[in-house]
């Protein structure tokens, strides 16, 4: 018994002991674990992450300090059920949410990771990222313990949808812009962006240059090639690129480009990438051209025009001492031959002369209402005789085209210019050369691609259409540059196409030409139409009308022509008093001023102006006739001349024909 009983006791004290030993151990386990389970959570509190612990079976889930924190809640203020988690998920996430965790939780996939929104104790709702994985199943593999971390990722998320934004906001622009934003690295072997203004304008596709970024180089004209390629490489680092250059189209059409780039830094400060802003200037460039053109021209007229002019005046005496000449010489004079020769010659000058004065625009107008089908009639008619006969000469003049406002003489020398062009662009070929007159409309709502642009409107079209061996490009361009010739020295001035243009200026009209190399030239001319009647012809120069003795009071400050004009007149029978002074010539007529029956004064004078001085011989004498003398009139002078109470206006250099009209005019009608 006592043996029974000293074994139970051994046997208590062995249970005891290992009960207490157990004990012991389960503690150390429990506060291994404990310090474990605090270390995690201080960690995850620390890092800021929310802890979540769910019994699958229950549903009820463990809601860590900072999970809670995390929705503004304070311990105890939320339930530990899953349905306190799940009404709290937006509603347009929880779909995706359920699907992503039942994934997992089947075993589909190794971890839940999910990025939704929830809903905080305001009410609003901020961004979390969750991770969460199964930590016990039971024998059949079903889901028993859940332990996963919330992270509160709102800032990132709005970074997020800022950048997204902002990509946007750029691709609209990039997208929409008319400049083509580009963006390589630095070594220029990738393209990195590539708007889509960059099809449009070089006619290549996006994706071909990001394919090969060479197509790029190879689209620059040959002879810009090199200095782009030089600087592209060299300058684009330093912000030194600005260029413009002409790209060669897949159509072979050219365009003008101005592109620009600046290097892109890193934190660093270290150039990674460049970047560029291209632009078609091709419409620009052609304006400036135009514009450079224009100005040309009108400085080359003004200062032809103004030699010219001094020309005129040398040629008015030369004629004007031949005709006196002339007069003077018996019939059958040897010297009679040598002064028609010289009159000859001096006529070429003048046509000369006219040629230049017409291209600077300041050649006297003689507008009239006019028809143009017996100006071609005449032109026809003089180039039948002197072109080959191997040049078909054709004319279409349709019978409604109306009439315009024009200069006879200055229109048959616009025709007779582009049909010597066409003659000449035969090159000694046989070939055809058609004058055609026609009747255009534009209306008011144009819709027809005429070039060139024309104001709505009738006008008469004149076109010289030939079969010659027409022009390269880069002929074209400079044909209305006076001077400018393609034709060996004396077969061209290069003043026939400048002239044309001054006059078809002049008259309010439009040129076109159409050419190609081989095919032949159209130049289309469009002058307004007026719808009013033409007035019958005038009748030839009238026999010289001389004088019966009266007494000219002559001012020029010219001398030579001062003396010529006296001679001129004293022959038609008139006496004169002639001046080079205003001044002294203003005093003689104060001093008698009945003493003259005709007041002659040139417009231009130093000192006075003959405006001037006829307003004072006006002030002395309201009756006498005053006739004023200029090379050149404008239509506002004329008007002033007018006001004052001149008589009539003369062209200078006057030839005996024109005193003799003008004068003998006067003093018909003043004496009848
Ligand atoms: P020029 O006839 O004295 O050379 P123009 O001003 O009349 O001067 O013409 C200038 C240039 O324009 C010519 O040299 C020629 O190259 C070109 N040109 C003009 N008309 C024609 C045409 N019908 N066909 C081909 N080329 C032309
Ligand atoms: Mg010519």
């Amino acid at each position: 018994m006592a043996e029974h009983a000293s074994r139970l006791e051994e046997k208590v004290i062995d249970r005891t002991a290992a009960l207490e030993a157990d004990i012991v151990r389960r503690r150390r386990i429990e506060e291994a674990l404990r310090q474990s389970e605090e270390r995690w959570h201080f960690a995850l509190e620390g890092a800021g992450d929310g802890v979540w612990d769910w019994d699958v079976r229950t549903n009820k889930v463990f809601f860590s300090k900072r999970w809670k924190s995390m929705l503004g809640y304070d311990e105890g203020e939320v339930q530990d059920s899953l349905s306190e988690w799940e009404q709290r998920v937006h509603p347009e996430d929880k779909a995706k949410v359920i699907d992503t965790l039942t994934d997992h939780l089947e075993g589909r996939a190794p971890v839940y990771i999910s990025e939704h929104r929830l809903r905080n104790k305001q009410g609003d709702y901020f961004w979390i990222l969750v991770r969460g994985k199964v930590m016990a199943r039971d024998a059949e593999g079903k889901p028993l313990r859940v332990i996963g971390t919330h992270t509160d990722v709102t800032r990132r998320k709005e970074a997020e949808v800022v950048a997204l934004e902002m990509q946007g906001r750029f691709r609209q622009l990039a997208e929409n812009i008319r400049e083509v934003f580009w963006l390589t690295d630095v070594a220029k072997t990738q393209v990195l962006y590539i708007s889509p203004a960059f099809e449009k304008i070089w006619g290549i596709s996006c994706d071909a240059i990001r394919a090969t970024p060479d197509l790029w180089l190879k689209s620059i004209h040959p002879e810009d090639r090199p200095r782009i390629e030089e600087r592209a490489y060299k300058r684009q680092m330093t912000s030194g690129y600005d260029e413009e250059y002409r790209i060669v189209l897949p159509d072979g059409s050219i365009r003008w480009i101005h592109d620009r780039a600046f290097p892109v830094t890193d934190e660093k400060g270290v150039i990674y990438r460049v970047a560029g802003i291209a632009e078609d200037i091709t419409d620009r460039r052609s304006l400036e051209a135009q514009f450079r053109q224009a100005q040309k021209m009108e400085s080359l007229g003004t200062l032809s025009g103004g030699i010219a002019h001094d020309f005129n005046n040398i040629l008015g005496a030369i004629f004007g001492n031949l005709h006196l000449l002339k007069l003077d010489l018996k019939p059958g004079h040897p010297a009679l031959s040598s002064a028609e020769e010289i009159e000859r010659a001096a006529n070429r000058a003048k046509a000369l002369v006219r040629q230049i004065l017409a291209f600077s625009r300041q050649q006297p107008k003689a507008r009239q209402v006019v028809p143009l089908a017996p100006v071609i009639d005449e032109v026809v008619g003089l180039l039948r005789a002197s072109i080959p006969a191997g040049v078909e000469l054709e004319k279409t003049c349709h019978r409604n085209a109306p009439n315009v406002i024009a200069d006879t003489t200055q229109i048959h020398q616009v025709l007779l210019n582009l049909c010597t062009n066409a003659w000449h662009a035969m090159k000694g070929k046989n070939g055809r050369i058609e004058i055609r007159l026609e009747s255009v409309t534009v209306p008011r709502d144009d819709k027809a691609g005429r070039q060139p642009r024309l104001h709505p409107g009738h006008y008469a079209c004149l076109s010289v259409i030939d079969t010659g061996e027409g022009m390269e490009p880069g002929t074209l361009e400079r044909i209305f540059e006076p001077f400018f010739t393609t034709k060996p020295p004396g077969l061209g001035t290069g003043l026939g196409l400048s002239v044309v243009h001054g006059i078809v200026e002049s008259h309010d009209g439009v040129i076109h030409v159409d050419s190609e190399l081989g095919k032949g030239t159209t130049f289309r001319i469009y002058l307004p139409a007026v719808h009013v009647e033409a007035p019958l012809e005038s009748s030839p120069a009238a026999p010289l009308i001389s004088g019966a003795g009266q007494r000219i009071l002559f001012l020029d400050d010219e001398a030579p022509l001062v003396d010529l004009s006296v001679r001129m007149l004293k022959r038609l029978g008139y006496q004169v008093d002639a001046y080079t002074h205003p001044n002294a010539s203003l005093a003689a007529f104060c001093a008698d001023p009945t003493r003259y029956d005709m007041v002659i004064t040139d417009l231009h004078m130093p000192g006075m102006s003959g405006l001037e001085f006829a307003q004072g011989v006006r002030k002395l004498s309201s009756k006498v006739p005053i006739v004023l003398s200029s090379g050149y009139m404008s239509d506002d002078i004329a008007q002033k001349a007018r006001g004052i109470g001149i008589t009539q206006l003369l062209h200078k250099p006057s030839s005996l024909q024109d005193f003799s009209e003008s004068i003998g005019g006067l003093f018909k009608t003043k004496q009848p």
